[in-house]
């Protein structure tokens, strides 16, 4: 049976987002988690495929051990297998670091016949991991994409442009980055989120993985965070609205009342 693979990422829920203050990076233990938006999408276009072609979804995350519960929602939206990829070595990974683990993964899970992507996280938004990750697999990765189907023995793929739509012919593995284009969504199955209280994602450490230990984690990371800033917010301007003679007047009022204007 032909394999898909989709990542997935556990980004922090807005709101609960807490930064280390020595070194910079993210609380990602400590924090809430959702799935990444974007890789609904993903996951969506994977189901779909499934549905049509008689394939496996196997949807992965390299994330810290409560990536869990996300991992288990996709497999409640639909894929089959769920691969938790978590090790202390790889706290900290830049997006090079990150798509070579997932890159060893996808290795461990071949053969497969696509793999999906959101187009960004929420968290991070570089767009750099499915380029990246296809990069490490020597396979071709295209951007964007809004429909995948099959003619004969190859895959065409629609893309979205600036300008419009690309329509691409490949062969063999490659790596599709979806865009937020379908238009549905499907909601989780009360079926499948009885099933998978019982069910419990593989687990794969840097051992299982064969990682070398270099490229990874904050030594394997050739971006470095060098500071962080909370960003102001700015009190809201004050809007008045009336008729234009005695807007004038509240304007200079409230001028006066701030000591702008005597
Ligand atoms: C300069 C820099 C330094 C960083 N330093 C740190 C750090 O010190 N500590 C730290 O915790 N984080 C750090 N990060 C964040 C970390 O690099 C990202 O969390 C990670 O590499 C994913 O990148 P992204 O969120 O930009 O993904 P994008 O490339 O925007 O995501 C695209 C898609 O890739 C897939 N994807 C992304 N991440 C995963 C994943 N983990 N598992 C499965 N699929 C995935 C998803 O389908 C997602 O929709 C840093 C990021 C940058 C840019």
């Amino acid at each position: 049976m032909e394999k898909i693979i989709v990542g997935i990422k556990g980004v922090p829920k807005p709101g609960t987002v807490k930064v280390d203050p020595e070194t910079y990076t993210l609380k990602r233990e400590s924090m809430d988690l959702i799935l990444n938006p974007y890789d609904r999408y993903a996951l969506e276009m994977a189901v779909q495929l499934k549905e049509k072609y008689k394939s496996e979804v196997v949807v992965i995350s390299m994330g810290p051990f409560n990536v869990i519960p996300i991992l288990k929602q996709a497999y409640a939206l639909g894929a089959d297998k769920m691969i938790l990829i978590s090790d202390k070595l790889f706290a900290g990974s830049d997006t090079l670091g990150t798509s070579y683990v997932l890159a060893r993964a996808i290795e461990k899970i071949s053969p497969f016949s696509i793999i999906l992507m959101g187009v960004k996280s929420i968290d991070s938004e570089t767009s750099q991991v499915g380029p990246e990750t296809a990069s490490f697999l020597n396979i071709p990765s295209i951007t964007f994409v809004k429909e995948i189907f099959k003619e004969n023995d190859h895959w065409i793929v629609i893309r979205e442009t600036d300008y419009g739509e690309e329509e691409v012919e490949v062969e063999g593995p490659f790596l599709a980055t979806v865009s937020t284009s379908l238009n549905y969504v499907r909601p989780p199955s009360l079926k499948r989120i009885l099933e998978v209280k019982n069910r419990e994602p593989l687990f794969w450490n840097a051992q299982d993985l064969k990682v070398e230990e270099e490229k990874v984690g904050l030594k394997g990371s050739p971006t470095q965070v060098v500071s962080v800033e909370e960003k102001k917010v700015e009190a809201k301007g004050i809007i008045i609205e009336d008729e234009p003679k005695v807007l004038v007047e509240k304007l200079i009022d409230l001028l006066k009342e701030k000591g702008i204007i005597k």
